[in-house]
């Protein structure tokens, strides 16, 4: 059975809201990887960009898969050891990072440098996304808020290089 790309869009959009995280805080994590190469960069340009991030099967497809394995974390439902795993966050796991790569992927390869850039200095939602001690897992979900990030970010560098 294959769901329309509407039907998986409203499910990951209400997955992201749910876990606390909106489209604004991805956007402004957008301004904060543009804002030296465009500084003329509004939040609601960045938030166009997220929105149309948003609209791609790739990055649906990610959001509920990732999602769906933080909240089974929470809920105790892992085999062990990956329940400790992504319970914990451990740093060796990786397969968060590269379950979040086929977003970056969407726009080409500036969303790498962008990604990686973003996982270093964690600015604004993804710091607190990484803050642990609380009932909340969001070992993938971070990378995803970074990804689509990286991802509106590449796209909007591409469209203003097309300007120049
Ligand atoms: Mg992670």
């Amino acid at each position: 059975m294959v769901f329309e790309t509407k039907t998986l869009e409203a499910k990951a959009r209400q997955l992201l809201g749910d876990r606390g995280v909106s489209v604004v805080d991805i956007a402004e994590l957008v301004i904060f990887l543009q804002k030296e190469y465009i500084p003329e960069l509004t939040l609601e340009t960045c938030v166009d960009s997220v929105n149309a991030v948003l609209t791609k099967r790739e990055v649906h497809n990610t959001i509920l898969t990732g999602i769906q394995l933080d909240i089974l974390a929470e809920e105790d439902k892992l085999l062990q050891p990956l329940q400790s795993i992504v319970e914990g966050d451990e740093g060796l796991y990786g397969i968060d990072e590269v379950l979040a790569l086929s977003i970056v992927n969407v726009y080409g390869s500036i969303g790498f440098t962008n990604y990686g850039y973003i996982d270093k200095v964690k600015p604004g939602i993804l710091q607190r996304l990484n803050e642990k001690g609380g009932p909340r897992v969001h070992t993938f979900l971070d990378d995803i808020v970074g990804a689509i990030a990286a991802a509106a970010a590449s796209r909007l560098a591409h469209s203003y290089s097309s300007e120049i």
